[in-house]
């Protein structure tokens, strides 16, 4: 039965195509397929409201850590101050203060703090809403440029905030697109599953947030769970497990 839970921590992060296409190392991607069996199991993915500013500066809390250290981070962080404002004005040490739950603080705190300046640097206000009228390489150019801002961060916010095709990779989404035979997981994940996967935001989105439940859930870093899979028939490694086994 469908846990109706399943996607509440959820803030985050695909493209579609009819035809299968054939990846890196020889194996069909199909995302249409994989978007099927994950839906049948895992049920719909629900809407989910993605403010940039809160996705971004969210997005810099989560790495390295759990979605709920992650939340507790941030409840704290807006309890503390009392705007992104207030933010952008304090004292690296005081944002690192009231973000600790997130670990990496200090770091952390430094890159929220780079990253709202710039944007009141370059708008006099922090709205992120430029972003929507630049090319998708540009809107992803700018924010890379920003501290503490990598490929996933930039892209969560590209397509959760403004709609737009790029697929986030996260460490869960690489572990299984590499195990599927997707991409090789030896060059850069984030750029081979983009060019892989066809250009559907909607789609991206979709895939995004079931390979993530998947890897947390089933494709486990330590122990895949292979025989309750539902992409085990065309998947690499679950295929290699099931020939071993007959
Ligand atoms: S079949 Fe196994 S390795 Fe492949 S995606 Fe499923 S759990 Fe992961």
């Amino acid at each position: 039965m469908r846990d109706p839970t399943l996607w509440k921590h959820q803030t985050c992060l695909c493209t579609g195509g009819l035809l299968p296409i054939l990846s890196p190392m020889g194996r069909q991607a199909d995302p249409d397929w994989v978007l099927r069996r994950l839906r049948g199991v895992l049920g719909p993915v629900p809407e989910v409201a993605s403010d940039p500013l809160e996705t971004l500066v969210l997005t810099i809390l989560s790495q390295n850590t759990t979605d709920v250290n992650r939340d507790r981070a941030y409840a704290s962080l807006m309890a503390q101050f009392e705007s992104f404002d207030a933010i952008a004005d304090a004292e690296v040490d005081e944002i690192a203060a009231a973000i600790s739950a997130a670990g990496l603080q200090r770091q952390k705190a430094a890159s929220v703090r780079g990253v709202l300046g710039r944007i009141r640097a370059r708008e006099g206000t922090l709205d992120l809403s430029f972003l929507g009228r630049m090319s998708t390489d540009k809107a992803l150019e700018w924010l890379l440029a920003s501290p503490g801002v990598g490929e996933k961060t930039a892209s969560i916010v590209l397509l959760f905030s403004f709609g737009r095709p790029v697929f986030p990779v996260d460490t869960h989404i690489r572990r299984v697109l590499t195990r599927l035979g997707w991409i090789t997981g030896s060059g850069s994940p984030y750029l081979e599953a983009n060019e892989l996967l066809p250009k559907d935001p909607v789609r991206m989105r979709d895939l995004h947030l079931l390979l993530i439940e998947l890897g947390r859930r089933v494709c486990r870093a330590r122990r895949a769970e292979c025989g309750i899979c539902p992409l085990r028939e065309r998947c690499a490694y679950g295929g290699r497990v099931r020939t071993e086994l007959s």
